[in-house]
């Protein structure tokens, strides 16, 4: 549980409820949180699903008892990725749905997710309202004879599976007869990627595919570092693609034929350069930290970037208000609108393989032809009380170059090279971000704003 501000206290972070099991995230809290969230949104039909952790059990048994003690029907999906049941929410007409997943976080974690009947993460507001009646006690528990009922909800990935492959060019991609190893981290995108992959005609190898909710593959989030396996798999086997997932399976990270792992950055900018090549003039959604390349990208289409502020939820609701039907963050998130406006794993390595094919290219040329950028973080500590006011004496002193104020403060220090500093929702800490077409040039810009940076705090404490 956090504290927002001075002594507010808050729930939801930014990507749902999460924390430690049994010591942040009891059954206990999550029951009061079922009767909140059922109290809320007040819809009678919700679908509940979980990923493979280990108290996936106790806590979607807690958040069903939460939803019918205050009279909710709840239509039990059973286990799968975060977006199937986003996908389903909104194909089977649900009023909301509720995910119990921590993502990529460590296998002691767990958490709650909640999403509208649109199939996209609940509003900010929502969440507040939520939290008002959660700390507040101010949930209408049902009389004994109006409370909800829990029904099976069995059938789900199949309609998941096929909703992907009509998204894609099955012909093209059965011709291509392609090889991939695929990684789900022991996650749930084990239930879905590699049978997709399979019956689209791609010779399929996995490794970790197993669900283990003490993930004993790898860490659950996909970083460069934690896919060294998957690396050397594609190599040995002679693949043509490596895929690798979060723990939720709404994340896909890619290893060329070569065993080099990509950042997101990238294969979003691949997608990006095929959705528009197709679809001329389409707008693209992102966050203010992604790459100039995607911008880049755009323009050399026609196409205009949409920014927003950095989180899933923004880009999703941005899509949603634009009608852009693309958007992508740089940690492997790509939001596929023809399929639905959230981050969707398996339609990405869908989408990928079909690209593959079509370009008649290994994943690393690819890379190869997009514009050539690098990119730099760190970060740095700053007590919550000061975080505001650094940021102002920052503006102030960077008044006189280009910046953007979307998301804590971006400045341009040339065409081809920026700085982002972002104030951490969640923790006492400075983001920073750094690109350019130079790789020291992003690490020195890097170096030299956490000096400046420092400096301001030392000045105001
Ligand atoms: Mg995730």
């Amino acid at each position: 549980m956090k504290k927002e501000g001075s002594n507010k206290k808050r729930l939801f972070g930014t990507n749902g409820v999460r924390g430690v099991v049994n010591k942040e995230i009891t059954p206990q809290l999550v029951l009061k949180l079922g009767h909140s969230i059922g109290t809320f949104l007040g819809g009678k039909k919700f679908l509940l699903a979980y990923d493979g952790r280990l108290s996936n059990i106790m806590l979607s048994d807690a958040m069903a008892s939460g939803l019918i003690g205050v009279g909710c029907e709840v239509y039990d999906a059973g286990m799968m990725p975060t977006p199937a049941l986003q996908y389903l929410t909104r194909k089977w007409k649900m009023d909301s749905g509720v995910m119990i997943t921590a993502s990529h976080n460590p296998p002691e974690y767990n958490g709650v997710k909640v999403i509208d009947g649109d199939g996209i993460e609940i509003p900010r507001e929502k969440e507040i309202e939520i939290e008002k009646i959660f700390f507040k006690d101010a949930y209408l528990l049902s009389e004994w004879d109006k409370l909800g009922n829990r029904i099976p909800k069995p059938g789900g990935l199949d309609e998941y599976k096929a909703s992907i492959k009509i998204q894609v060019d099955e012909d093209l991609i059965r011709h291509a007869k392609l090889k991939v190893v695929i990684d789900p981290a022991n996650g749930v995108g084990g239930l879905v990627t590699p049978y997709l992959l399979h019956e689209l005609g791609c010779e399929v190898c996995t490794i970790n595919s197993n669900i283990d909710g003490k993930f004993p593959g790898r860490p659950p989030e996909p970083t460069l570092e934690n896919i060294s396996q998957l690396c050397e798999v594609v190599k040995a086997c002679n693949a043509d693609l490596g895929i690798a997932h979060d723990g939720d399976a709404d994340r896909t990270i890619f290893v060329d034929e070569k065993g080099i792992a990509h950042w997101g950055d990238k294969s979003f900018a691949i997608i990006e350069d095929y959705y528009l090549s197709k679809n001329l003039g389409k707008s693209v959604v992102t966050p203010v930290s992604s790459s100039k390349a995607i911008e880049e990208i755009a323009v050399k289409h026609g196409s205009k970037i949409i920014w927003t502020k950095v989180g899933s939820i923004n880009v999703s609701r941005k899509m949603q208000e634009t009608k852009a039907p693309l958007g992508g963050e740089e940690n492997g998130g790509v939001f596929y609108g023809p399929h639905q406006p959230v981050r969707d794993g398996a339609m990405v390595a869908a989408l990928m393989i079909e690209i593959i094919a079509h370009e008649k290219v290994g994943f690393s040329n690819l890379v190869k032809k997009l514009p050539l950028y690098f990119s730099a973080k760190d970060k740095i500590p700053c007590p919550e009380n000061l975080k505001e006011k650094a940021l102002e004496h920052l503006l102030n002193k960077s008044k006189n170059q280009k910046n953007e104020t979307l998301d804590g403060l971006k400045i341009w220090i040339s065409d081809k090279s920026w700085v982002l500093i972002r104030p951490s929702g969640t923790e006492p800490i400075y983001r920073i971000f750094a690109e350019a077409s130079k790789e020291k040039d992003a690490h020195n810009l890097v170096r030299e704003y956490k000096t400046i940076i420092s400096g301001i705090i030392e000045k105001l404490r």
